[in-house]
């Protein structure tokens, strides 16, 4: 039962001829999710919200796989980006670099006045263990990115392996983006000795964007404290000094959050390895039909993301037509490809709630829409 009554164009919102996005974020929201957003405001230094704060706390700890507390910044993925290289960088920062998001981290590190290196590959490559070896040997770097689910490329670098590395050099700090694999597949923070593991909302979260999620290390906490000018609002010590009151430095996107305390109630109902195993599951249903239909993979074998497939456009189809009939007839999108791959490649997204029953509909979808373009 909600605790007030339905708000009439909420409903009309949720109706069955809204366009479902199976692009990789945002995605599709549950109607429950937005039920739970839509509860009365609450003021954010009150015991409710301490309460809201604290409720949600021990299971993102666990879904972090860490013990540290996991801090919740009313910003996109990028305000948590930014922040980790503003806090943690002093001498020199590898940035990897092999798609959309990587690319643009490096750039990022120099518009906030970093030293920055890029470790660049060629989208679609996975980002190596052996090359971060070579460059940290160097002796030059304290600070690594790294985005383990590129989203441009649909690649996923192999994170244990990275992090394998990193544990060589304690003097480098390894700041994670799994914005579009969060929850969706293992990322244990403090097993693999990850600096900072940060997150977004909107994507593998299947919330709203608008919210960013991120911890950091003892290691990471320290290097912040010795950083000058690390600013007010994206500030690791501002933010620890408000987690251990149960608060955040501003006000927070509140909302957002009673929106994530309902997600957690879904994950954890599910389970997280039911969770994981759902995603690979809808993720080969989805890589079988772009096979199926001649379509190529644009990852390697073995590299490849659980959360969305990117297919080579190698039948050169009409992207934005395909995509045209599938919005209009089919009530759907997929994506017709990112940056400078936009058109040489389309992605579709498994992200968030997505169930056998939905992908084989969506996919259904895309046979007719296939069909139709002749
Ligand atoms: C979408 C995305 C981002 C940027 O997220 P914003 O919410 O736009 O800030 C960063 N990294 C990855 C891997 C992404 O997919």
């Amino acid at each position: 039962m909600l605790p007030f009554p339905p708000i009439p164009h909420f409903f009309h919102t949720m109706a069955d001829d809204h366009i479902r996005l199976y692009i990789p974020g945002p995605v599709e929201v549950s109607e429950k999710s937005y039920r739970a957003m839509s509860r009365p405001m609450i003021g954010h230094r009150s015991g409710d919200f301490a309460a809201l704060y604290d409720s949600i706390q021990p299971r993102l700890q666990t879904l972090f796989g860490t013990t540290q507390p996991v801090f919740l910044s009313t910003s996109s993925a990028w305000g948590a980006m930014e922040a980790s290289l503003r806090n943690l960088v002093a001498k020199k920062v590898l940035t990897c670099c092999n798609g959309a998001f990587s690319d643009k981290w490096y750039d990022v590190a120099l518009s906030c006045g970093k030293q920055a290196e890029a470790l660049q590959y060629e989208w679609g490559e996975p980002v190596l263990p052996a090359d971060i070896d070579a460059k940290l040997s160097t002796g030059e770097f304290d600070a690594v990115t790294l985005i383990h689910n590129e989203t441009s490329t649909g690649v996923m670098s192999p994170i244990g392996e990275i992090a394998a590395v990193l544990r060589k050099y304690p003097d480098v700090l390894l700041i994670v983006d799994s914005v579009s694999s969060f929850s969706a597949t293992p990322i244990p923070m403090d097993e693999l000795g990850i600096d900072v593991l940060l997150t977004g909302s909107q994507k593998a979260l299947a919330l709203p964007p608008g919210l960013a999620l991120f911890a950091a290390s003892e290691a990471a906490m320290e290097r912040a404290a010795s950083i000058p000018d690390r600013g007010y609002y994206f500030d690791f010590v501002e933010f620890r000094k408000n987690a251990d009151k149960s608060n955040t430095p501003s006000t927070p996107c509140i909302s957002l959050i009673y929106g994530l305390q309902s997600k957690l109630d879904d994950i954890f109902e599910e389970g997280i390895e039911a969770r994981h195993a759902r995603h690979s599951k809808l993720n080969a249903m989805v890589s079988d039909w772009v096979e199926r239909n001649g379509f190529e993979h644009f990852a390697p074998e073995g590299y490849r993301s659980v959360t969305l497939v990117c297919a080579k456009n190698n039948r050169a189809i009409d992207l934005a037509a395909f995509n045209a009939i599938l919005k209009k007839k089919h009530h759907l999108m997929i994506n017709a490809g990112y940056g400078k791959i936009k058109g040489l490649t389309f992605r579709i997204s498994n992200m968030g709630d997505e169930t056998e029953e939905t992908i084989a509909k969506m996919l259904a979808a895309l046979d007719s829409a296939l069909a139709e373009l002749g």
